[in-house]
């Protein structure tokens, strides 16, 4: 057949063309919140927290409602400023999505000392349990770790001239306290947290369920 040996070169062309572009495509972060949830994890674990101390760690361009799927499969919660204004009450907003600081001696659980778990006011992921609670002295609830290693995220904070590491939820960024080392042994960590960013479910109550 005339034209045989042509056909058969821009076939195997075409086919070698398709292969590249599904594994640039595979390679390639696969949307944008896909590339935001690994500057994420680079600013938790990686060398970047001064960088994203300096930048803050808000996206600029958070104006727009997004859940998505880090690395893991963990649900991620990206809410308009609007939308967490409406969900909120005036202080909660201020403290978890302005990272504004309570009064001590003035929250909610600072002198609380019910059996349970405290939970996420802006997303509803257990954050610490009463077991790990203890009194600090300082007016703010203190607890000696989180739930579990993903339940927060770390930033370096250095605002006020100070460098402290700020504790933020894990899955809303919700804004909750700062670790400081100097809380009881073993683990010598001291979670110093608002009251306004929790919400507290008593031991037997109804198993929190994250909300999206
Ligand atoms: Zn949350």
């Amino acid at each position: 057949m005339p034209g045989g040996p042509i056909m058969v070169k821009i076939l195997v062309m075409a086919t070698l063309l398709l292969g590249s572009l599904v594994l640039l495509t595979n390679v390639m972060p696969t949307s944008r919140q896909d590339f935001r949830s690994r500057r994420m994890f680079g600013i938790v674990r990686g060398p970047a927290p001064l960088v994203a101390a300096i930048v803050g760690h808000k996206d600029p361009d958070d104006s727009h409602r997004e859940t998505a799927r880090d690395e893991k499969g963990k649900v991620k919660v990206r809410k308009t400023e609007e939308e967490w204004k409406a969900e909120l009450t005036d202080e909660q907003y201020q403290v978890t999505r302005c990272s504004a600081t309570e009064q001590p001696f003035t929250g909610q659980y600072w002198n609380h000392h019910e059996d349970g778990t405290y939970t996420c006011v802006g997303c509803g992921q257990e954050l610490f349990t009463s077991d790990a609670k203890f009194d600090s002295g300082s007016g703010w609830p203190s607890y000696t770790g989180p739930v579990g290693d993903e339940a927060v995220a770390e930033i370096k904070d250095i605002s006020y001239g100070t460098v402290r590491t700020e504790i933020v939820c894990s899955r809303c960024e919700a804004h909750l306290g700062h670790v400081f080392p100097d809380g009881p042994l073993p683990a010598g960590l001291r979670y110093c947290i608002n009251s306004a960013s929790l919400d507290f479910v008593e031991k037997g109550g109804q198993t929190p369920t994250a909300r999206p």
